[in-house]
């Protein structure tokens, strides 16, 4: 049967410009892209009062109505934020996602401020990191580029993900990484990035990933952007999370990774790092989810969870100690098992 490989563009509702976003090239090729478009609604901002222009009563129509809005401005305060431990610094090039991922860690993160925002002020974010870079000399600077967005669906108007992995490419002393849902990564293939950046897909099995992970790509697509990068010469990872225990689990994930070991290309220089975790949420996190998604299946019942302090002084259901151990089990097996170069970061 021939499966439709459909791919998500993400095409704005409105799009609001902040007061000195046209300042920069690439906010004036935004606008210029847009601004024959009549049902896109440009809104220029002459004031800070940026949410008064995204309608919705409540938090639900909000929601939807943030993830259509684009904010094109710059960032004005250029300390970055730590990102322990996957890397040194964040690199803010854009928050926010087009996704509505029931679990999605923004939906707390950014809590009423589920737009997308893309700063546009790219060389001068990239001239910070250079100065962070050289702070930390001899040793090697990692930035990630995904702490709070997907940056792939915005990259087509920003080209920011694009401006990063060259400039990261001709530092031999800064790594820069990110994660995405998405596929459209074609433009990043023939980049000169001297292995520096590492393309990380978060994948889930297919039934997961069409129940709960609304408006991204599916599992097909993702793997297939995979195995471009890999072609590219990036280094490659898979993010598997959540992982869920539902009917037939072992199963779905087994057929996951075993497709993804027979399409990968083996000849890679860099092992396929992986980093699974386990589905957990907290009790904040369950409040949001269920005014976002109110009839959301999300299995979030405390009374079949373990309750457990985390480091940041808030307690996260997860699931019980044997479950933890099954899941570890298996996918330390499957994954020994089907792959030959690889690297296990961590299961938890
Ligand atoms: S794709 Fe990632 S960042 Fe976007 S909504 Fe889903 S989980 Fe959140």
């Amino acid at each position: 049967m021939a499966v439709l490989l459909v791919e998500i563009m993400f095409i704005p509702k409105r799009i609001i410009f902040e007061k000195d976003a046209l300042n920069y090239e690439t906010g004036r090729n935004i606008y210029d892209k847009f601004k024959k478009e009549e049902q896109i609604e440009i809104i220029s901002l002459t004031s800070n009062k940026l949410k008064q222009h995204i309608p919705g009563e409540d938090f639900y129509s909000q929601y939807r109505e943030g993830k259509k809005t684009l904010v094109v401005g710059t960032k004005k305060s250029l300390k970055f934020q730590s990102c322990k431990p996957s890397a040194h610094y964040q690199l803010p090039l854009i928050s926010g996602c087009i996704g509505q991922c029931e679990y999605c860690y923004l939906n707390t993160k950014l809590g009423d401020k589920p737009f997308i925002k893309v700063h546009v002020n790219v060389e001068e974010i990239l001239n910070e990191a250079h100065k962070y870079i050289e702070e930390r000399l001899p040793d090697i600077t990692i930035f990630e580029g995904a702490a709070t967005s997907d940056p792939i669906p915005v990259e087509p108007y920003t080209h920011s993900i694009e401006r990063a992995i060259i400039f990261f490419g001709k530092n031999k002393n800064a790594r820069f990484r990110f994660v995405t849902k998405y596929n459209d990564i074609d433009s990043l293939l023939e980049l000169e990035h001297n292995g520096h950046t590492e393309i990380r897909f978060s994948i889930n099995t297919s039934s997961i990933i069409d129940k709960y992970e609304h408006a991204t790509a599916s599992r097909d697509l993702r793997i297939e952007a995979s195995i471009k990068a890999a072609k590219a010469g990036y280094p490659i990872g898979f993010l598997i999370a959540p992982v869920f225990i539902y009917n037939n689990w072992k199963e779905e994930y087994h057929d996951l990774l075993l497709k993804l070991s027979k399409e990968l290309p083996k000849d890679l220089k860099n092992p396929i790092t992986f980093e699974i975790i386990s589905h957990r949420y907290t009790t904040t996190a369950k409040n949001i989810i269920l005014q976002a998604f109110p009839k959301s299946e999300l299995p979030m019942k405390e009374e079949e969870r373990k309750f457990k302090y985390g480091q940041f002084g808030y307690g996260k259901y997860v699931y019980p100690k044997e479950s933890i151990d099954d899941i570890k089990q298996f996918f330390m097996k499957e994954i020994d098992e089907l792959f030959e170069e690889k690297e296990i970061k961590y299961i938890i």
